[in-house]
């Protein structure tokens, strides 16, 4: 029987897996996909919706926002809400204009398929890969329900449950944090757009409210951590988003509740990206709240620096990874620590991905009373709250640098060969999540 081998293989159709199948496909590399789901499921399914201002730039440059620009919207204000006070962060304007997209994560996906189906790529749908083992040559096999699969490299965009970091010779897992408490979860039907994110900081805890599509918003409840959802009946979940959010006559109306979940609120970085010729990406690397909006563009972010890289590596390098890419031909750039080539992604996306955590954290921290706090001090705890919200709102450097890390300020790398990459840029320091 032949072999059947590819140049790399990519396991999972999310956001991350897409994006670098396209960009890896549109440069001429051999590639596969494998997704568990069918392609109704991963195209149905509603999660993220916010987008970062990089993310949506990369995204145009390769060509992928026609129905995004022409039917997302553009958001550049929130509101934080706390001791009756309701504080409008105008992020657009600290940050001098970077604003974010909203466009459920789902229509996204629904656009990359086809794209990259019209493009002559193809995703094997419904075929998991079962495991992942490596030869003694060190390539990489899949093991899929089609038989054996040999690849270059084998690329985990398997999200929070990897069975490519599962393959990792010493595992990939590194430190997490199980939060003290839950967020409920609810897609329900509204009158009229959200116009602006709204996060509720209350005694009684967080409360969320995020724009998705014109009649279709995602809310949030803060409940004790292993919450029980079925405690939560229709009639609680609104009388609590409603009192929380203090939604009036000139909010949106809550109507149909369309899916509610429970989502065990987790943070997540893993210690190894690469082992060899299996590389990670996305979620299959780091789990973070969706507290700041970072999952999604997160992995969109490893998927464009992996892209870059493997695209470099495999046109110019010996397709080891480990010949130097970079910039002065070891890989490493003159502080030794990343250059631009293969051998420096793991290093590059992990410093973002802990960047990452820490905004989501900060942002975790001012939503949320510290656990277990007396009711007599929670207006103490409040008050300390509305002043740091105070801060992020008025102009000066702690608001600039909400704003500029909130809406994903910076550029993604794009390939060097690509006709609009000018040199391939990286994004880095503050604006490299
Ligand atoms: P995934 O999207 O998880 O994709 C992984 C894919 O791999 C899946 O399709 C899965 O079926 C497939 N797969 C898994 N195992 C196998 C296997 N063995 N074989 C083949 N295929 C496999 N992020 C934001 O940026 N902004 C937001 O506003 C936001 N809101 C969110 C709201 C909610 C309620 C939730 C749950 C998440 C939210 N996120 C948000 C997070 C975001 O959805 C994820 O971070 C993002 O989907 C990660 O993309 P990914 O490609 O890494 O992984």
């Amino acid at each position: 029987m032949t072999r059947r081998t590819t140049t790399v293989a990519i396991v999972g159709a999310g956001p991350a897996g897409l994006v670098l199948a396209h960009v890896l496909h549109r440069a001429g590399i051999t590639v596969t996909v494998h997704e568990r789901l069918s392609r109704a499921a991963v195209e149905s399914a509603a999660r993220a919706g916010v987008l970062e201002h990089r993310v949506v730039e990369y995204l145009r440059a390769l060509g992928l926002t026609d129905r995004l620009t022409a039917e997302g919207e553009r958001h550049g204000r929130c509101e934080i809400t706390c001791l009756g006070e309701n504080v409008l962060v105008d992020y657009g304007a600290l940050s001098g204009g970077i604003r974010h997209w909203v466009y459920p994560q789902q229509l996204l996906l629904r656009d990359l398929i086809a794209a990259y189906l019209a493009d002559g790529g193809s995703i094997a749908f419904e075929r998991p890969v079962e495991s992942v083992t490596v030869g003694a040559d060190g390539r990489p096999e899949l093991n899929t329900a089609d038989g054996p699969l040999t690849a270059e490299y084998v690329i985990g965009c398997d999200g929070a449950h990897s069975v490519v970091a599962a393959a990792f010779p010493d595992g990939a897992d590194g430190p997490g944090r199980r939060y003290p408490y839950d967020w409920l979860t609810v897609l329900a039907r509204i009158s009229r757009p959200v116009e602006q994110i709204r996060y509720a900081v209350h005694a009684d805890g967080f409360a969320g409210m995020m724009p998705r599509t014109a009649d279709v918003g995602r809310f949030y409840l803060e409940v004790p951590a292993g919450e029980d959802p079925a405690g939560w009946g229709e009639r609680r979940i609104r009388a609590e988003l409603e009192r929380r959010l203090e939604l009036d006559g000139e909010d949106p109306a809550l109507g149909a509740l369309l899916e509610t979940g429970m989502l065990r609120m987790r943070g997540k970085v893993a210690r190894r990206m690469r082992a060899g010729r299996l590389l990670l990406a996305g979620d299959a690397a780091h789990t973070v709240t969706p507290s700041g909006a970072k999952g999604l563009n997160s992995a969109v972010a490893d998927a464009a620096d992996l892209a870059a890289a493997l695209i470099a590596e495999l046109r110019d390098g010996d397709g080891t990874g480990l010949d130097g890419t970079g910039l002065d031909g070891t890989g490493l750039d003159s502080t030794g620590l990343d250059g631009t080539g293969l051998d420096g992604y793991e290093r590059r996306r992990l410093d973002a991905a802990w960047q990452t955590q820490e905004f989501s954290e900060q942002l975790l921290d001012l939503l949320h009373l510290p656990a277990g706090l007396p009711p007599g001090q929670r207006e103490f705890a409040l008050r300390l709250r509305l002043e740091r919200i105070r801060r992020i709102a008025a102009p000066g450097p702690e608001g600039a640098a909400f704003a500029l890390a909130y809406a994903g300020a910076g550029e993604l790398r794009l390939p060097a060969m690509w006709p609009s990459a000018q040199g391939g840029a990286v994004a880095s320091g503050a604006t490299g999540r």
